[in-house]
């Protein structure tokens, strides 16, 4: 076998997961080069909410300070119920929540997070990145990996990454398992500044209002100049969708049953973007000898734990760990990185439609039944019941 560090690691995909594991490896001094389908590197203009073990992440790739600069540290979570307009409860973020995970919650405007992530890369000479490189298959021998571009070119590295997103190309043939579920679940996105959102919901907090097959999620971003808004509508939508304009009015649609207050929000909202969610079941096989998955690629679920890109970052940290660990043989550390990562991140894909159908969706009596069980509980209980997830690294379990 050569010295596994002859090759560059390929890493198809320059989302915040491609990104995130090219700055891990590079943290091991492994070079890698970074092939995305589209001509520029970007991301779509949302926010992201990032979880404690999401800052873990960011201060083990690297860039910990550059992250915590641009995040707005948010008091709250906040779940109102949309049908009465009142507060059911809500999860303290403060220092009580942040000794308890060594880390904050913070809510970030997904171009900022991913151009922190990228200049790091730009600045870091251990990694090279091209654009207008959709991988579309690979070939492999004992040794090395050769990715098969949609130019007809190829590349050929010690390993390949598939950080390609939920549509991944790679995972045709890794875990071959047919294209993602179609939830039926429809969310539009809209960001607005601040002085348009109605002045008595500017809260410091992520705020979501849980009502019959619908909700609203908002909170602010970018130094409070922006407020996010998501609002999912559980409308049985057949096909996938992504970003297709759409009117307020046809938004509105969905949440005609909701209170007038809550319905308010949404005609705040400017220029509409729709996604029909997809997701997947968990599957074991993400690893093909010298080819693995990450982030959506590997375990696509829907947004309702907001975990999706948080579960990248931990990917991307657990992966150049086991890289690191195992020099001698990279296929054992694949191996085990797949190990380590299977059954956490499908708990999160699952609980995640879980939390969609107890928690942010029920009505009539089982919606009443979550106002009470949400409501007895305090922030303490709540940050029990969340350890296994906030307080996690990617470094074990
Ligand atoms: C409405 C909504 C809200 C969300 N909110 C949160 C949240 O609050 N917190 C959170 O942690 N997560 C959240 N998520 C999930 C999060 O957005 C995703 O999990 C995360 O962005 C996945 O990153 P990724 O890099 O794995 O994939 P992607 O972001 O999909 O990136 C894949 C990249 O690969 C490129 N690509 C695709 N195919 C190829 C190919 N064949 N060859 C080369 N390049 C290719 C694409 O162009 C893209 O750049 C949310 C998701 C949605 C839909």
């Amino acid at each position: 076998m050569p010295p596994v560090d002859a090759l560059p690691v390929l890493i198809a995909g320059g989302g915040i997961g491609g990104l995130a594991t090219a700055l891990g490896l590079a943290q091991k001094g492994i070079r890698s080069i970074l092939l995305e389908k589209a001509a520029a590197l970007g991301e779509i203009g949302a926010g992201i909410q990032l979880g404690p073990n999401a800052f873990h992440a960011f201060d083990y790739l690297g860039v910990g300070e550059a992250a915590r600069g641009m995040a707005v540290y948010i008091d709250q979570l906040r779940l109102m119920d949309a049908l009465s307009a009142e507060q059911i409860t809500h999860v303290d973020l403060g220092d009580a929540f942040r000794a308890r995970f060594k880390n904050p919650y913070g809510v970030v405007h997904r171009g900022d997070l991913h151009g922190v992530l990228l200049k790091a890369c730009q600045n870091h000479h251990l990694i090279e990145l091209r654009v207008s490189s959709e991988v579309v298959g690979y070939d492999q021998d004992g040794a090395s990996v050769t990715a098969r571009l949609g130019s007809g070119n190829d590349v050929t590295g010690s390993l390949l990454i598939g950080a390609d997103g939920l549509w991944s190309n790679i995972r045709k043939s890794v875990a071959a398992d047919g294209p993602p579920r179609v939830s039926g679940h429809t969310t539009y996105r809209s960001v607005i500044p601040t002085e348009a959102m109605p002045e008595d919901l500017r809260w410091n907090a992520a705020t979501l209002w849980a009502g019959p097959k619908c909700h609203i999620v908002h909170y602010p971003l970018s130094g409070w100049k922006v407020f996010n808004l998501v609002v999912t509508y559980h409308n049985d939508a057949p096909e996938p969708v992504a970003g297709k304009p759409v009117s307020n009015e046809e938004v509105l649609q969905g949440f005609q049953h909701i209170h007038e207050r809550a319905q308010n929000i949404i005609r705040h909202g400017k220029n509409w973007r729709l996604w029909v969610l997809c997701d997947r079941d968990p599957v074991e096989r993400w690893t093909d000898g010298r080819v693995t998955l990450l982030g959506d690629a590997a375990h696509p679920m829907l947004q309702y734990f907001a975990q999706g890109a948080c579960m990248a970052l931990e990917d991307a940290v657990c992966l150049s760990h086991m890289l690191d660990a195992y020099p001698e043989d990279h296929t054992v550390a694949l191996e085990r990185y797949r190990a380590q990562r299977f059954a956490r991140t499908a708990r999160v894909q699952l609980l995640s439609r879980a939390i969609g159908e107890h928690i942010y969706h029920p009505s009539g009596e089982h919606a009443r039944l979550r106002n009470a069980v949400m409501a007895a509980k305090t922030s303490e209980d709540f940050y029990n019941d969340l350890a296994w997830l906030y307080g996690g690294t990617g470094l074990a379990g």
